[in-house]
């Protein structure tokens, strides 16, 4: 007998069609003898659709409201799907991240766990229920509600797989695991069959949302191996773990794209120690997640400095820089919304030079111009317009043959 955790996100539970369709597939699964634990998104867009309605009523959202009201989505979900378990006659009881002992701290919107208790879906199990928990929430070590960040009921999966000791952690989802592009913009996209958790952080983080980020950082850290696979059509996933040494690390995995950042550029800052380091420190005070920086040669004793983030994160960031102008000595600071990051990931790009040449010659060829570039060992990623973005991520997989 196994303990599988099995998560179903957003699409998988959009109408009561689709939560009777995950039921009998939780159904079957308790059946076969194995615990199950199981963790449900809202349904379908109802997330986007709170978000919506908070700004009709208001242009001041306190983060504690906001993960008041988005924490109503998934206890819908996870009591209808009680519901329907209990007319196949499987005993099941759904718990609120709160009552399943899932602690974060006071960060609303976007709180990091720093614990779980799980000490009620324990005793559900035990009792041989199948606990059904709400995904994405918690509760803060000052007692209030919290979200973890869009996405975030993977995080909660993983997590609870960790703390709960599970051999499985099956993330079921509307398309039939990681494939080498989002399907959406590439429809000849290849799943994979098995992906490192080194590459699946670089897909995560670059705009591959089939996985949240902090979900991956989690089920690294502490060795819980995923199964993304699609619950409609239940064919086998992607399997995403340990990276297998005894394998040849393909040079390029996937493409991926992303449009949530901005980038800001602050003109004619001085250029001497200690500037870069005031700039992001004051950044850094306001959580402002900075991913790409680049800083031109100096002319003249001035220098301009771009760095991109979060689009959420661009007020926070022009409130820092425009109250750092007058010490930076910047002329300027302005905020770019219509760029978009489109990179390429692969472990077995360590080891093969030329990867980063046959992009920006791919790019170039297809009239693209790169405003920014960063690297990391395994990843490469342009900052473009937004509006060639897919045509640059088309124009890659192509290139790289990422479909044959
Ligand atoms: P869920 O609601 O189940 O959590 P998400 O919408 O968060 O689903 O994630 C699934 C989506 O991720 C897919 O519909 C797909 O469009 C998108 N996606 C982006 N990149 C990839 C990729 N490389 N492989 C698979 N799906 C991807
Ligand atoms: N419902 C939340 C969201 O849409 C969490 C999730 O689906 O993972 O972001
Ligand atoms: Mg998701």
């Amino acid at each position: 007998m196994s303990l599988v955790v099995q998560k179903f996100g957003g699409t998988s539970v959009a109408d009561t069609d689709r939560i009777k369709a995950v039921a009998d597939h939780i159904a079957r699964s308790k059946r076969s003898g194995d615990s199950i634990v199981v963790v449900v998104s809202a349904m379908g867009k109802t997330t986007d659709e709170l978000l919506h309605l908070a700004n009709q009523v208001s242009k001041v959202i306190p983060g504690r409201e906001m993960d008041m009201l988005w924490t109503a989505g998934e206890r819908i979900s996870m009591a209808l799907v009680c519901m329907a378990l209990a007319e196949r006659e499987i005993p099941a009881a759904s718990f609120t991240g709160s009552q399943a002992g899932i602690v974060t701290d006071e960060l609303h919107t976007r709180a990091r766990i720093v614990q779980v208790k799980g000490d009620r879906i324990r005793s559900a199990l035990a009792a041989g229920l199948v606990p059904v928990v709400a995904g994405f929430q918690g509760v803060s070590t000052a007692n209030d509600v919290t979200t973890l960040g869009r996405g975030g009921s993977d995080t909660t999966a993983v997590a609870l797989a960790a703390a709960l000791g599970a051999d499985r952690c099956e993330i079921y989802t509307d398309v039939s695991g990681v494939f080498s592009a989002d399907p959406r913009i590439v429809p000849s996209a290849r799943k994979l069959p098995r992906i490192s958790f080194e590459e699946m952080l670089e897909i995560a983080a670059t705009g591959g949302r089939v996985l949240a980020l902090r979900s991956v950082e989690f089920a690294r850290n502490h060795h819980v191996s995923l199964l993304v696979r699609s619950s409609f059509t239940w064919e086998p996933g992607t399997l995403v773990t340990e990276e297998d040494p005894s394998m040849e690390q393909p040079v390029v995995s996937a493409v991926t794209s992303d449009a949530t950042s901005a980038k800001i550029t602050l003109s004619g800052v001085a250029d001497r120690p200690g500037i870069a380091a005031a700039l992001f420190r004051g950044l850094a005070d306001r959580h402002v997640n900075v991913d790409m920086i680049v800083q031109n040669v100096s002319h003249d004793g001035t220098t301009d400095i771009s760095f991109t983030a979060p689009k959420d994160d661009v007020a926070a960031s022009l409130e820092v820089a425009e109250a750092m102008r007058p010490s930076l000595g910047a002329v300027s600071v302005v905020a770019d919304d219509d760029v978009a990051q489109v990179s390429l990931v692969g472990a077995g790009m360590k080891t093969n030079p030329g990867v980063t040449a046959t992009m920006f010659e791919t790019l170039a060829g297809a009239g693209i111009n790169i405003e920014m570039i960063s690297t990391s060992p395994i990843r490469i990623s342009c900052m473009v317009r937004a509006e060639v973005a897919e045509r640059a991520v088309q124009v890659l997989h192509a290139a790289f043959a990422l479909d044959t």
